[in-house]
């Protein structure tokens, strides 16, 4: 996918997005909008590429979480519950509780606490009062792989690292009716963007979208190695 949509701001970076194609519905747009990409990258916010957040992982390129938001809006409506792994800068998590609504819920969860803190920190600058209501709740020391059981089942889940196979776990804690879009695949390479959809009687349906490149779903120790072990 090519990364034609750099902006100078938010407003710019949002409306390129939108001129290339990368999303189509209103609410993805009114989300992507009210969610200032600045205040959850440091490093060039309005390009359209990763960056780095530190840690060893990114924040994906805003095309990808255009391109996500979209997969999954008709699951992100109002009243919704949704879980967001590898939560990372908060970003994603923002622009999807935007969606749900006040009547809906988002768990964002993360194994790098520090990552976690950081979130809260840049969800606070414009959106505290998604914490202060529940609507956000961003959970640390979690381990993805395993979902959050505690908030499901989910209308909707979205996971930003990648994993050899779909975790049976993340399955057991959609919805019927719910989706989720995730990366599969092994470390750094050949993984492909899933999407796995509960149908109404339960049966899981699975569609392989396109070719993706992202971190892994992996272990705190493995993905930023501490010199003083915790
Ligand atoms: N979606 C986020 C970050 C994507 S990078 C954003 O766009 O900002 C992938 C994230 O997954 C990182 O924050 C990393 O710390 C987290 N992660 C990796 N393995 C994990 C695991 N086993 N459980 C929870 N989070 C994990």
């Amino acid at each position: 996918m090519a990364n034609r949509s750099h902006g100078v701001d938010n407003e710019n970076l949002i409306s390129n997005l939108k001129t290339n194609g990368k999303f189509k519905s209103s609410r993805v747009e009114a989300a992507l909008r009210a969610t200032d990409r600045g205040d959850f990258s440091r490093i060039y916010p309005y390009k359209d590429s990763p960056q780095s957040i530190g840690f060893g992982v990114n924040i994906s390129a805003p095309h990808m979480h255009a391109h996500m938001l979209e997969l999954l809006a008709d699951n992100l409506t109002r009243g919704t519950k949704a879980l967001d792994i590898g939560s990372g800068s908060g970003y994603l998590t923002v622009c999807m509780a935007l969606m749900v609504g006040e009547t809906g819920k988002v768990v964002g969860i993360d194994h790098i606490p520090e990552l976690v803190d950081m979130s809260i920190r840049n969800v606070k600058k414009k959106h505290a009062t998604l914490l202060e209501t529940g609507r956000v709740k961003l959970v640390g020391l979690g381990d993805g792989r395993k979902g959050y059981e505690a908030d499901g089942p989910y209308d909707a889940i979205h996971v930003g690292a990648a994993t050899p196979q779909i975790p049976p776990a993340l399955v057991s804690q959609l919805k019927p009716g719910g989706r989720m879009i995730l990366p599969v695949g092994p470390p750094s390479g050949n993984q492909e963007l899933m999407q796995v959809d509960k149908l109404s009687n339960g049966e899981i349906r699975k569609t392989s979208l396109f070719g993706v490149v992202f971190a892994s779903l992996t272990d705190p120790d493995t993905q930023w190695p501490r010199r003083t072990p915790r």
